[in-house]
């Protein structure tokens, strides 16, 4: 089935195949800020990366062996999950202040609404179902997501043995 599939070569000798229709476009709705209700998973180079920039002893937390990006209560009623809780990065503005303040943000958030896993050796690129559930950018731009896959796709992805997306607080 992944054969009929379209194999994009993402980054020079790094292909992605592509799981979503290629017609699908997004654009991020700024006031929307689903996707930083909950604790995103850190690759182990993320952690570095975040150890520079923040204290993980308190935006941190382990789960199943794995660090995900803490969620904590904002004490706010916007930009929150129904819990009243969110990313300890989301700012009441409801920008990422890693992004904001410092150009930079974990890998796993730009890949949101993509999933990605791999599959027999390869890296398979969908459209992850809680997307569609709740992410208000899908379809509402002419920016098509096949034509840009390397904005939503770090390199590093092809270079661990895990990249699958799909791990959750
Ligand atoms: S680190 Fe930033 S982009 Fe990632 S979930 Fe948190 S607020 Fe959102
Ligand atoms: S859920 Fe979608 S539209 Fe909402 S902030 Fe995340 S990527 Fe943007």
């Amino acid at each position: 089935m992944s054969a009929e599939r379209p194999r994009i070569e993402v980054y020079p000798g790094r292909e992605a195949v592509v799981e979503f229709d290629p017609d699908l476009t997004f654009e991020c709705v700024d006031d929307c800020t689903w996707c930083c209700h909950h604790g995103v998973l850190l690759y182990d180079r993320d952690l570095l990366e975040l150890a520079a920039r923040a204290n993980l002893a308190e935006t941190t937390t382990d789960f199943r062996g794995e660090k995900f990006v803490a969620r904590e209560d904002k004490g706010r009623e916007e930009h929150v999950d129904d819990d009243g809780n969110a990313c300890a990065f989301l700012r009441e503005d409801g920008l990422c202040s890693l992004h904001a303040e410092e150009d930079w943000k974990p890998a796993r958030c730009s890949v949101f609404p993509l999933g990605v896993w791999r599959e027999s050796g390869d890296l398979h690129v969908g459209i992850r179902d809680s997307a569609h559930d709740h992410c208000e950018g899908l379809g509402v731009s002419e920016r098509r997501v096949i034509d840009e896959l390397d904005a939503f796709l770090p390199e590093l992805l092809w270079e661990i043995p895990n990249p699958d997306s799909d791990r959750e607080l």
